[in-house]
């Protein structure tokens, strides 16, 4: 792991990590985009837009659109405050919101449940490889699909 004091947060933790990192970028904290965090945070598997608007609409009493949902969530990815889990096609807050990794995701193809981890070895010799193939800013994305613990026993 890199030299820093890497720490995941979570509840209001990381509701303030992530308000503090998106302030920092010059953007604001409107009380939309904290009802999208909150719902996206409060998801334990990888949400679509949809999913997020629906839990959106239901938490503030009116109807949200999904394409609203959508232009906070991609705001968030360019903040670090969101990742994407590309073979999911859904999103999952990011649990360090104030440091910068390529987050490996691992998800089980039973119910669903995604596990973050940060491997900066494991991914920067996936960086490394690209740039040596002629690759420009190459952007690692690491899925791991399986059957979870929980799964496993059953
Ligand atoms: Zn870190
Ligand atoms: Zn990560
Ligand atoms: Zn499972």
């Amino acid at each position: 792991m890199a030299l820093h004091d890497h720490q995941l947060h979570e509840g209001d933790s990381l509701r303030v990590a992530a308000r503090e990192q998106l302030v920092a970028r010059g953007e604001q904290w409107t009380g939309m985009r904290e009802a999208v965090f909150d719902a996206l945070a409060g998801f334990t598997q990888p949400a679509s837009a949809y999913d997020i608007a629906e839990a959106v609409s239901k938490a503030q009493g009116r109807r949200v659109a999904a394409n609203s949902v959508y232009r906070i969530l991609d705001l968030f990815v360019g903040s670090n405050l969101a990742r994407r889990v590309e073979s999911a096609n859904a999103y999952v807050a990011n649990a360090h919101p104030d440091c910068l990794h390529d987050c490996i995701f691992l998800i089980c193809d039973n119910c669903g449940q995604t596990v973050h981890l940060d491997d900066d070895k494991l991914s920067g010799g996936v960086r490394e490889a690209a740039a040596s193939a002629g690759f420009t800013a190459p952007r690692p994305v690491i899925e791991v699909r399986g059957t979870c613990g929980d799964c496993d026993g059953e």
